[in-house]
């Protein structure tokens, strides 16, 4: 069924009785060429671009629980290529550039909204490096503009640029970064793909890895065994534990990070504002909540929610920056189990364990990395080699001292 106006009308006009189930619930079968675990963002949009970009087969993706349960759904949903490092700036960029044809490529509203990504300065160091960051965007191609205070507070005037314990000095900014609807993300993908004859098969639990001469030639699932030609392990916060059954130890460790969301409010933030000082991040949700992150909790843990210090150190955060916000309740809070790599940039490689690929390390900004991570993730899988936009991601780079630290402080995932 294709979305458009004119079936939406339609719909209306019937009672809304005709709508179809986005995506088939298929069932297991003995034997896939390749077999993606994992039906988070970037399982589904690994699945979606092999189906669509390559001719492989018969593709399947394993999810231990329903699509999009996982950080998928619960991210602050911020999309941007803002990077100084060419590795990432290449990669963020196809990603983003991926974003802005997504709808028309799923046929599914995602809400794409390219409202302006602001990094706001607090002292006169930090303004160099943000500009040090611009002009290393600008040139890759990828668009970065410096604000001054004055700018700034034309743009956005309700900052505390009076009293504020870090002054607002203005900010980097870039227009075409923005949110989408994260969830929707996973639906698109998962209906695309199943269009395109990908099997989802939700409450499907992998729970080991089968061999033959040393090489993975299937899975063992919650729901029986099967066969696969390539494992693509696409499970986020769960990658080393699952990499440990195949008897893989990965240079990634497993945080929590929160999310919050107030009352809804009359449109106030028409964009996405981070706080140069400390770590904090908001935007507002079409909802009206304004929706705003900040640090991971610091330790390691596969529970999906966080503890109430770091609720208070992201409240603060963001009172230091818009004080009007402390009027506001808090709706509600959540939490998400993140893969943080040891240099805060993600892997997409194939393993020492033959057949077995890995697409994990996304750490806090694999929401943004979705299209991207899908895209160069198939690429590797159907022609053995990586991506040009994705060649720095390579789980070699620890054990060869070549780590891509984006902010430059070293083996330490609190601080990525
Ligand atoms: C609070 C929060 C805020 C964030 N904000 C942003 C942001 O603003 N911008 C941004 O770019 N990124 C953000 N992120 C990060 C981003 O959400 C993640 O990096 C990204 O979603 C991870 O990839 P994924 O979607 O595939 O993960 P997931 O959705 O977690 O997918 C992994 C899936 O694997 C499944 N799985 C695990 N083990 C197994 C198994 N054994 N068998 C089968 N299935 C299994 C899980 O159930 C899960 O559905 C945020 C994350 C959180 C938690």
């Amino acid at each position: 069924m294709r979305y458009s106006a004119l079936t939406v009308l339609t719909q209306a006009l019937k009672g809304h009785t005709g709508w179809m189930p986005a995506w088939r619930k298929a069932s297991p079968a003995p034997a896939y060429d390749v077999i993606i675990i994992g039906g988070g963002g970037t399982g589904l949009a690994t699945a979606y671009y092999l189906a669509k970009n390559f001719a492989v087969g018969r593709v399947a993706v394993l999810e231990k629980s329903w699509v999009g349960s996982g950080n998928i759904g619960r991210n602050t949903t911020i999309v941007r290529s803002n990077y100084l490092l060419p590795e990432n700036v290449a990669f963020y960029e196809l990603s983003l550039k991926l974003w802005e044809g997504l709808e028309r490529d799923l046929n599914y509203n995602a809400m794409v909204s390219q409202r302006g990504v602001f990094n706001i300065y607090h002292s006169d160091a930090q303004r160099d490096a943000y500009a040090r960051r611009g002009n290393a965007m600008r040139l890759h191609g990828v668009d970065a503009a410096l604000l001054d205070r004055e700018q700034l507070r034309r743009e956005i005037p309700f900052l505390d640029y009076e009293t504020a314990r870090f002054p607002v000095l203005g900010a980097l900014v870039q227009r075409r970064g923005g949110t989408v609807r994260h969830d929707a993300v996973a639906w698109g993908y998962a209906r695309a793909a199943d269009r395109l004859g990908v099997d989802i098969i939700e409450n499907c639990e992998v729970t080991g890895f089968m061999f033959e001469n040393g090489a993975v030639c299937g899975v063992e699932t919650t729901r029986g065994t099967m066969k696969a030609g390539k494992v693509a392990l696409c499970v986020a916060g769960a990658s080393s534990v699952l990499a440990a059954k195949a008897g893989l130890r990965l240079p990634i460790e497993t945080h929590v990070m929160q999310a919050f969301v107030t009352e809804g409010l009359k449109p106030l933030i028409d964009n996405v504002i981070t706080f140069g000082a400390g770590h904090f991040y908001i935007s507002q949700s079409d909802k009206g909540g304004l929706v705003f992150g900040g640090d991971i909790d610091g330790y390691n843990s596969y529970a999906q929610r966080g503890n109430l210090p770091v609720v208070e150190d992201v409240c603060e955060g963001g009172m230091a920056l818009m004080p009007m916000i402390g009027r506001l309740r808090l709706l509600r809070s959540w939490g998400g189990v993140m893969d943080m790599s040891m240099d805060g940039s993600p892997i997409i490689d194939a393993t020492p364990v033959g057949r077995l690929f890995l697409n994990a390390g996304w750490c806090y900004g694999g929401f943004k990395a979705v299209p991207g991570a899908g895209f160069c993730c198939a690429h590797l899988l159907a022609t053995g080699a990586p991506h040009e936009a994705a060649a720095g991601y390579r789980l070699g780079r620890f054990a060869e001292g070549r780590v891509i630290d984006e902010k430059g402080v070293g083996a330490q995932p609190n601080l990525h």
